[in-house]
């Protein structure tokens, strides 16, 4: 997302400061040239990229580094407590009673977010309660309630009612029973004096304990205006980010959350319910700048397993360790695909991000929904053995697996070179420490 980019260019420029025990003016200026042009690529607004840029350059300048610490430490240090200051540091919505409303423009993903969260404090073992008030949008009641529907979570709406104000009064009686309120509001193209009045009114009526904004990662340089207006309405304490699955940018909304001096709060990554994480800077950061995002892997992974009813303990490094059969990959498939892409775990785990799955074959692990449907399949006609070792599946075998699977004799082969390449690609990793997975990744960048 965001500053991917920024992680694989800073941690160039910091690998060459090793070794190093001072900082020195030009490998100042050489790493804050390269945040400043991973930042303005995002979108970040200027004059913020220009702040961050100038306090990182002048602490680093000036701060004496503590005794023993390294020049890549000690400024790493300092882009890190910087970047935390943007990002905001007190992000934590507390697991507890609350209501939360959501206010942005059409089309930035409120109604989703609304239903995506509900489902996310549900998964913490509170009741959650979307509230509907769009009346602005065709569609926006049908989409909300399906939603939350999937999500599983309670839903008021009023397709016939005309006053959103009357509906979140309504609806904040209806839901008296739930833990966590999340009222939707509407949005407008533009920001509109009625849209003002209008969040203004809802925000009277239902009191809420905390507004959150809504932006879609694309947004760019508006972002800074629509932050100040809604800022100036109706106070905005974090900021929702969606559609991270569809931008690299998603600048504008750190310019936002700057701008409303609040912290992000959650992450869209796509269109279904489950399709959010809670916004952790230290992770981010620490993502960002190479050092592995642990907490949240370890998140996604005990979701995944929930959700597969899996109870061994099964740890995402283990494909990196022994053998790996059609039974792992049958396994793991399942755990993989509700986790997201394999890409992305790999680019959770330390050592493995920075670019190293770029570096792989595009398909190499490739598994979609489909592809994973049909394997499952194949696999449930393999015996015991055959998945153990794939080696043992001949021509004669692969023929009896077609027929009794119901798939094509080609599809059995796709799925035995998949398992080849998956296989190829995680002996590479095992046992590596992080110094040799920085070794390989030079030599692979040539
Ligand atoms: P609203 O007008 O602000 O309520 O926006 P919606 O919730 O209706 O979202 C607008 C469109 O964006 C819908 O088609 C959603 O499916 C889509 N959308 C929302 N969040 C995400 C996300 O995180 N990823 C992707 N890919 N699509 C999203």
């Amino acid at each position: 997302m965001v500053l991917d980019n920024l992680g694989s260019s800073l941690r160039g420029t910091m690998d060459k400061l090793r070794g190093k025990s001072r900082l020195d003016e030009e490998d100042v200026q050489e790493i804050v040239k390269e945040i400043q042009r991973s930042l303005l690529q995002a979108d970040v607004e200027v004059d913020l990229v220009m702040d961050l840029s100038s306090n990182i350059e002048e602490r680093a300048l000036n701060e004496e580094p503590p005794g023993g610490t390294s020049a890549r430490d000690h400024i790493l240090k300092i882009v890190y407590e910087e970047m935390v200051e943007v990002v905001g540091d007190s992000t934590e919505i507390p697991l507890e009673p609350q209501t939360i409303m959501l206010a942005g423009l059409q089309g930035s993903g409120k109604t989703t977010t609304a239903a995506k969260m509900a489902w996310w404090f549900s998964t913490k073992g509170l009741r959650p309660a979307v509230i509907q008030t769009d009346t602005f949008r065709p569609g926006a009641y049908e989409q909300a309630k399906q939603m939350c529907e999937n999500a599983e979570v309670q839903f008021y709406g009023d397709p016939d009612a005309e006053d959103p104000v009357q509906i979140a009064r309504d609806g904040m009686e209806a839901t008296e029973d739930a833990d966590i309120r999340i009222v939707d509001t509407a949005g407008r193209h533009a920001l509109e004096a009625d849209l003002i009045e209008e969040i203004e009114e809802i925000e009277r009526a239902v009191a809420p304990d905390r507004n959150l904004l809504v932006l879609d990662a694309a947004i760019g340089q508006g972002a800074k205006a629509q932050a100040r207006e809604f800022d100036s309405a109706v106070g905005v304490d974090g900021v929702a980010i969606t559609k991270l699955d569809g931008t690299a940018k998603g600048g504008g909304a750190l310019t936002a959350v700057n701008e409303t001096d609040s912290s992000i709060a959650f992450l869209g990554t796509g269109e279904t319910v489950q399709d959010i994480e809670r916004f952790e800077p230290n992770g981010f950061i620490s993502r960002l700048l190479g050092m592995g995002d642990l907490k949240q892997l370890s998140e996604r992974v005990e979701r995944a397993m929930e959700e597969t009813g899996e109870d061994d303990d099964w740890e995402p490094e283990d494909m990196l360790q022994g053998s790996f059969t059609l039974k792992d990959m049958q396994r793991q498939m399942d755990a993989m695909n509700k986790m997201g892409p394999l890409d992305q775990v790999m680019d959770m785990i330390p050592g493995m991000g920075g670019g190293l799955m770029d570096q792989l074959p595009d398909d190499a692990m490739d598994v979609t929904q489909d592809r994973m449907r049909n394997f499952e399949v194949i696999m449930d006609s393999m015996t015991d053995e055959e998945l153990e070792d794939p080696r043992s599946i001949g021509a004669s075998q692969v023929q009896r697996i077609a027929r009794g699977s119901g798939t094509e004799e080609e599809t059995v082969q796709e799925l035995l070179q998949q398992h080849k390449m998956m296989d190829q690609t995680l002996s590479q990793f095992q046992g590596m420490g992080d110094g040799d997975m920085q070794r390989m990744m030079k030599k692979m960048q040539g």
